[in-house]
């Protein structure tokens, strides 16, 4: 039966980068026989002013029948003197809780050809594989008390309150641990159980949830730790799962391992393995409109979409394999180009990606 995907194309470079991801799917039902039906809807900074919303009622209802969500990325310039209530990211956040999108897999893969575009030494980097589990719709980001308010001597005070239930805990570690069984079977749990009770409990709760992995290692380190040896050794990682900030934090730093954020793709999954894919970076205003935008992170998207949401782990490899030959060929965008590399386009760049899928 047909699945059907939801394309959220947004703000910025957004709509470049997604047309060329929507090119690959194109061409694997034409040419692979993909089953699978598109619509397009509205979200973040385009929505606001279509609708005077970020989050429309007919995109999230779009959005919650659909099978997967592919999304290119939201915000900029234009719309930040908005009320926070209503600026572009609210789109995003209300979808990943509207969705109930716990799980945020944020791999990152630095491709051999690219070795030279980290700022780390390539023996440092080259062979890095890890993937980022991050607690996606808990923790500090959504914990309740929150707010500024003023002391009586007229000072003011702001709080946010950090808290995790041992069931949020649980699900997410249990998603790391499925993936792990599926790759070199390491995890590691980031928290700091030395300093707050909430990750003290998050730590226990970890190793219960962890035997019922016996296949699986499972590791505990601080995230002052986790941040210095992503840095130092980051080929000692297989999978790391933390919490909601943590996880933010540490997944922009192992992005930047890799040398491009417009190299990596993400998927937020809900409890049925139901799932919005977008590449971790943002709208880029910078470059938006001039043809220059990497739309390989995004491409690699729909590869973890037909993977963890079609259940297409072929035409996802499909995909991958496309990208890689693409890269041997020596085309890079204006982001990971180097000496003796050939500079092209967004849309160059797909279209070489669509024609080595083609050939394969
Ligand atoms: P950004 O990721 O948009 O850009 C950071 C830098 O990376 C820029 O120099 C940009 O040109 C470059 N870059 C990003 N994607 C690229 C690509 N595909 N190819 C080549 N270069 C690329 O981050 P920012 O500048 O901090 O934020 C810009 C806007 O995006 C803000 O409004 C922010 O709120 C929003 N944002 C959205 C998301 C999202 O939609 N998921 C994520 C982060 C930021």
């Amino acid at each position: 039966m047909s699945k059907n995907i939801l394309i959220l194309p947004g703000d910025g470079i957004g709509p470049e980068i997604v047309s060329e991801a929507v090119k690959v799917l194109v061409c694997l039902q034409d040419v692979y026989g993909l089953e699978v039906d598109m619509d397009e809807a509205l979200v973040g900074g385009a929505a606001y002013d279509a609708t005077g919303h970020p989050l429309p009622e007919a995109t999230l209802q779009y959005a919650r029948e659909a099978d997967a969500v592919l999304l290119g990325a939201v915000g900029g310039p234009k719309w930040e003197p908005l009320d926070i209530s209503v600026r572009p990211e609210k789109g995003l956040l209300g979808l990943r809780s509207e969705l109930g999108l716990f799980a945020n897999l944020r791999p990152a893969i630095l491709y051999p050809q690219l070795a030279e575009a980290s700022t780390l030494k390539p023996e440092v980097v080259s062979g890095l594989d890890i993937m980022i589990v991050r607690e996606l719709t808990g923790g500090i980001y959504f914990g309740q008390p929150r707010g500024v308010r003023e002391l009586e001597s007229g000072e003011k005070e702001g709080y946010n309150t950090l808290i995790y239930r041992e069931s949020e805990v649980d699900r997410i570690v249990r998603v790391a641990m499925d993936i792990a069984m599926k790759r070199d079977r390491r995890v590691c749990s980031v928290d700091k159980a030395n300093v707050l009770e909430c990750t003290e409990l998050w730590r226990e709760v970890a190793t219960r949830a962890g035997g019922d992995y016996p296949d699986v290692e499972l590791s505990h380190m601080y995230v002052d730790n986790a941040a210095m040896q992503l840095v130092r050794a980051p080929k000692q990682f297989d999978v790391m799962v933390t919490t909601n900030m943590f996880g933010d934090i540490l997944s922009d730093c192992a992005a930047m391992l890799t040398g491009s954020i417009g190299m990596l793709p993400s998927a937020s999954l809900d409890e049925n393995g139901k799932g919005m894919y977008e590449p971790i970076h943002g709208s880029a205003p910078d470059i938006s409109g001039k043809g220059l935008a990497n739309p390989l992170a995004t491409i690699l998207s729909v590869a973890m979409l037909l993977r963890y949401s079609l259940d297409e782990p072929q035409m996802a490899e499909r995909v991958e394999q496309a990208v890689n030959s693409v890269l041997d060929s020596g085309l890079r965008t204006p982001d990971i180009a180097s000496p003796g590399t050939v500079e092209v386009g967004t849309s160059e760049m797909g279209d070489a990606v669509v024609k080595a899928l083609q050939a394969a």
